[in-house]
């Protein structure tokens, strides 16, 4: 957690709708990071990062898809790989030691976070991912970069990866050969970068005259994207409330409902991105209202949609409208609506990911041709697959990673 979090003046939210979504990044990061980095520093920092747009689509009266799906991967992580990459190349400076960055992934994170650091000097990343698991799409998307990314293919689970990773960075012979750091969203200059979005759909949606109560679905899986808009509102953005829309994974939803909190293990489903049994930004939303169940359960209203749900949801929504919305932005579709259906509001929802990526899925529910593949993700199935076959016995990992030193 960062010590404090400095809210902005009332006249900034004023001009905010007159500022494209870049400029938002960059007044939002200063808020966070501008006694650490010279603001021209900050500045190129956030424009290298920042190189894609945040556009809203209007999908019906009063409910909006802010599109998060615009950066190099095709998903909203692009914006906290991109960004963590830089700041730490820029803080380590022309300074010869090399940071190695450990990342576990169940498919999205991984291709995010690498193709951020791609080919950032002094940075060496070690992508972890479950063999066999993960969609053929993710893993081109990060077996194929080379240079400074080593995927690691674990013969293991997604828990298999994120324990060898854990048990790395605990390992006291490790830290003293290597400098170890994490690009899960544990780290907070991965998830931070997150806030820029909450600030950008309050913004396009004021730019259009539309002054109603705002209420933001945000499809959730470890939690780190709606962590990252309740600290937007922590620095006074005005959200009336958010979503926190579900799968199957519902423990999130059952503390909403009751005030327990019981975390378990995760189960497969088809937005596969949010299959997380114990999300590790929990703790963070529970800091940020000092505990309190009756605080949170006021900002966060929770919903919960099966599979058959999702799909019906896809399915309807391409109907009715024309707009197709991968399996988790369809989740945050279907929560924002019924909200709406008891609410008078004007409602958000997160597309987090180009539906191209889901194609399997996408192509059984809206037909084949429906979804085109865009050409930057086509670009990735060209490249050729380099692995490190790795067992799940932490000592294998550790002796590899000692020789590399
Ligand atoms: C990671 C991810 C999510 C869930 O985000 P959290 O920050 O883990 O809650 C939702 N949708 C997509 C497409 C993702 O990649």
């Amino acid at each position: 957690m960062p010590r404090s979090i400095r809210p902005f003046a009332a006249e900034f939210f004023r001009r905010l709708p007159e500022l494209p979504f870049q400029q938002i990044a960059l007044a939002v990061a200063q808020q966070f990071f501008g006694d650490d980095v010279p603001a021209a520093d900050l500045e190129h920092l956030v424009y290298e990062a920042v190189n894609f747009d945040c556009p809203i689509a209007p999908v019906r009266n009063g409910v909006y898809a802010l599109e998060l799906f615009h950066g190099p991967t095709l998903a909203f992580k692009d914006v906290g790989g991109r960004f963590m990459a830089r700041l730490l190349a820029y803080f380590l400076g022309h300074s010869d030691r090399t940071v190695n960055v450990l990342v576990a992934t169940s498919g999205d994170t991984g291709s995010a976070v690498a193709n951020g650091f791609l080919g950032v000097p002094g940075i060496h990343v070690y992508v972890l991912y479950p063999k066999g698991l993960v969609s053929d799409i993710q893993e081109k998307q990060f077996t194929t970069l080379g240079r400074n990314i080593t995927a690691v293919e674990v013969d293991g689970v997604f828990d298999d990866c994120q324990r060898l990773v854990k048990a790395a960075f605990l390992d006291g012979e490790l830290r003293e050969a290597m400098t170890l750091t994490s690009a899960n969203s544990i780290n907070v200059a991965r998830f931070l970068p997150q806030t820029f979005y909450y600030f950008n759909a309050y913004a396009r949606v004021r730019e259009r005259g539309d002054e109603n109560a705002l209420v933001i679905s945000v499809p959730s899986g470890n939690f780190g994207n709606l962590t990252a808009g309740l600290f937007a509102a922590k620095m006074g953005l005005p959200i009336s409330r958010f979503i926190a829309a579900n799968n199957a994974n519902d423990v999130v939803y059952k503390y909403l409902q009751t005030g327990i909190y019981e975390p378990c293990s995760s189960i497969a489903t088809i937005a596969n991105a949010m299959d997380v049994g114990a999300p590790s930004n929990f703790a963070r939303i529970l800091e940020l209202y000092d505990h309190s169940y009756k605080a949170v359960s006021a900002i966060i209203h929770g919903a919960r949609y099966s599979d058959a749900q999702i799909r019906e949801t896809v399915r309807q929504l391409y109907e009715q409208t024309g707009y197709i919305a991968d399996p988790h932005g369809a989740t945050a579709y279907a929560a924002i609506t019924d909200y709406l259906n008891a609410h008078k509001a004007t409602g958000v929802f997160l597309e987090t990911a180009h539906p191209a990526k889901f194609l399997e899925t996408m192509d059984g529910i809206v037909g084949k041709g429906a979804v085109t593949v865009p050409e930057k993700l086509r670009a990735f199935m060209n490249g050729e697959k380099r692995t490190v076959p790795m067992s799940r016995d932490f000592a294998d990992f550790k002796t590899y990673l000692l020789n590399k030193v």
